[in-house]
This record gives structure tokens, C-alpha cells and sequence, in this order.
């Protein structure tokens, strides 16, 4: 049979067996799954004519560079499946471009190559500054990083301030400069790594606001940021705005160590095996406050159940994130002695000093303070 009606027939049958059949014919010395030997055939598998020659096209096909070594996909979806059944619900596009224990399976990817290739993405240096922010404010971040550094991370500095010894150091050095081995080591692999990548996200997050000052000067700049907050990032890291009043809510609790904004505290349910960021936590008293974006969490008063608020994930429904959320509240409040839930338009509509009011008189009902 000539590639062309090949190409046709399985178009518009897609079967694995048909898929086999070609790769037979055609690429005869095709890879074969790790696991189970079998064709590698994903979701996006296809065929395609480049300069009249049939290539095995489809995302998950192509090879993907890794620190310095080039990986081939390894199994087949079936047995990635079969292992990580929560791959069937994820967003298919993104789960390969980025590095994750899915990718690491899939294309037989070492844990240490996966933790080098991330720890090379992340680390602050001057090439990867520079292809965040564009050359010029690039090089300018790096300046000021390196500033700060040779400033603050010199031996001189820690002793003035805070009396440390050279051995102490040597070892706070060691410390931070192996982060993301210090979470897996500390949380297990797959938690330690969620954690690192969440991190590195609320940077990227913390500091856009610079990149809005840098295209639209400071004032408008920061109007249009917060707009930006207010309007979209809702539920992803923390808002500005959620900050702001976090901050005057922080003032009530002086003497307790207090966790929000980049310095988050989370709670890890063993059951479900899940993590919970929470948006603002008292230590000495286990109590918590959830600030809920209207979007992000489906405020029942603005959604219908059956309405799909979420603008990237449209397969949400708001009856969803209700149940979602309710699983997380009713897990939460089995470890905290208080969880307090305020939501965005409340908050819009009372402003921060009767928002703070309503909290704090919620905790006391409850306990403690
Ligand atoms: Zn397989």
C-alpha cells in the first residue's frame, strides 16, 4: 500500500493496530516500550509528509533535550497510564514541556538528570535573567542581584549582624545552594519537587510587577499590575492585594511567627496524598485564613454550579471547585483549631480594617486570642 492511503486510513481510523502496521512498513527499527514492548503510540500520534518522506509525527514523539543528553520517549501511554493514572486527567499539551515525574518516566529520564536539568532552568544567573526579562533589564536584575549578594552574603555581614561563626557559615551556604535537594530530602521526591516548583513560580509571580513598571513607568505600572492581580491571578501564588491585607493582619499577632506571601506555611494530608498551601497561618495558634478569589474559587454568589468560571481549565465546573475546595476545608480544619474564609468581593466591598475586624472576631469566637 502506498504511504499516502496509509496516511489516510489511519487518519481517520487511528487504532493502534493500524499505527503498528505503518511503523511495520515504514520505520521498521521503531522504538519499543520499556515496559510492556509494544508500539509507542500516544493520544497525538499521527503521520505526516515532510519533503515527501513519512515522518512519525505528534508532540510526544519528539525527543527532548535534557541538561546534555537527548531522550527518547520510552513507553508507551498505556503503561504510563497504567502508572500514573492521574496523567488521564492532566492537560496532555503541558505535561511534556515541562519536567515532572511523568516526563522523567516517559522518557526514561534519571531523578538526578531530571533534578539538574531544574536546578540548571531556575538558578539565578545572568544568561537566565537575561532570558526572562530581555537583555537590558536582564542584565540590570543581575546587577542588582549580584549587589545584594556581595553585600548581604559575605561572612563580614553575618558576623556583624548576626555573630555567626565561619563553620556557620560555610554551612548556611551549603544550605541554600542545595535547595531543591533539601526539600525532596525533607519532604519525599514528588512533594519536595511540587514545593520547588511552586516556589519558583510565586517568583516569577512576585516579581512581574517589574515588568509592568519597567514597560509602563512606576505609577501606571503598578495600577495596571494590581488591575492584573484583581482581574486573573486570583488562586495562582498570592495576590498583592491579599498581601496588603495579610500584612495590617499580621500586626495582631506580634510575638507569634506568622506565614504568608512568599513565606507560606502548608499542611500535607497523607491520605490523599496532597498539599495544601495556606494563604495566611498563625504557628503558636494553628489558625488559618483563606483568601478566596471570586474566579478562582466559584463564588457561589456570582456562579451557578453548572457554570465554568476557570478561563484556562473550561472542563471545571463551579459544582467542581466547590467540592474540591470543600475536600481541602473539611481537611484543613481537622488539623487547624481555626480556619477563616474571606472572599475577594467581601473583601472589595468592606476594605482591609473591617476585613481584619471580621477575622479576628471570627478567631476569638473560637478560642484563643
Ligand atoms: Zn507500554
Amino acid at each position: 500500500m502506498k504511504s499516502k492511503e496509509y496516511i489516510e486510513w489511519f487518519n481517520k481510523n487511528k487504532t493502534k493496530e493500524l499505527y503498528r502496521e505503518i511503523l511495520k512498513e515504514y520505520f521498521p527499527d521503531y522504538k519499543k516500550c520499556n515496559d510492556c514492548s509494544d508500539v509507542i503510540y500516544y493520544y497525538d500520534s499521527s503521520f505526516g509528509k515532510v519533503k515527501g518522506q513519512l515522518e512519525l509525527k505528534g508532540k510526544s514523539f519528539k525527543s527532548t533535550k535534557m541538561v546534555y543528553k537527548i531522550h527518547k520517549l520510552s513507553v508507551c501511554e498505556n503503561c504510563l497510564t497504567k502508572k500514573y493514572p492521574e496523567y488521564g486527567s492532566k492537560n496532555k499539551s503541558k505535561v511534556f514541556n515541562q519536567m515532572n515525574y511523568l516526563t522523567e518516566y516517559a522518557f526514561g529520564i534519571t531523578h538526578e538528570d531530571a533534578t539538574k536539568w531544574i536546578k540548571e532552568k531556575y538558578a539565578i544567573t545572568e544568561k537566565n535573567l537575561i532570558k526572562k526579562w530581555g537583555e537590558e533589564l536582564g542584565k540590570l536584575k543581575w546587577m542588582q542581584y549580584c549587589e545584594k549578594q556581595s553585600k548581604t552574603n559575605t561572612f563580614d555581614y553575618k558576623r556583624e549582624k548576626y555573630g555567626w561563626t565561619e563553620d556557620e557559615f560555610k554551612e548556611y551556604n551549603k544550605s541554600r545552594s542545595v535547595t531543591i535537594e533539601n526539600l525532596v530530602r525533607r519532604h519525599g521526591e514528588e512533594e519536595g519537587l511540587i514545593i520547588w516548583k511552586r516556589y519558583c513560580d510565586k517568583q516569577k509571580y512576585t516579581t512581574s510587577v517589574q515588568y509592568f513598571i519597567s514597560k509602563h513607568g512606576h505609577q501606571k505600572g503598578i495600577e495596571i499590575y494590581e488591575n492584573f492581580c484583581k482581574k486573573r491571578l486570583f488562586g495562582a501564588g498570592y495576590s498583592k492585594v491579599s498581601k496588603m491585607l495579610f500584612d495590617s493582619l499580621s500586626k495582631y499577632f506580634e510575638g507569634y511567627e506568622v506565614f504568608y506571601a512568599e513565606n507560606e506555611w502548608y499542611s500535607y494530608d497523607n491520605q490523599s496524598k496532597k498539599f495544601y498551601l495556606l494563604d495566611f497561618y498563625v504557628k503558636g495558634l494553628n489558625i488559618a485564613v483563606e483568601f478566596q478569589g471570586d474566579m478562582w474559587h466559584a463564588n457561589p454568589c456570582k456562579y451557578k454550579p453548572t457554570d465554568r468560571p476557570f478561563p484556562f481549565q473550561k472542563n471545571y465546573t463551579a459544582q467542581d471547585i466547590w467540592d474540591k475546595d470543600k475536600n481541602k476545608n473539611d481537611f484543613l480544619r481537622t488539623k487547624l483549631d481555626k480556619l477563616v474564609i474571606i472572599w475577594e468581593s467581601d473583601f472589595y466591598s468592606d476594605g482591609i480594617e473591617k476585613t481584619v475586624q471580621k477575622i479576628l472576631n471570627e478567631i476569638n469566637h473560637g478560642s484563643k486570642i
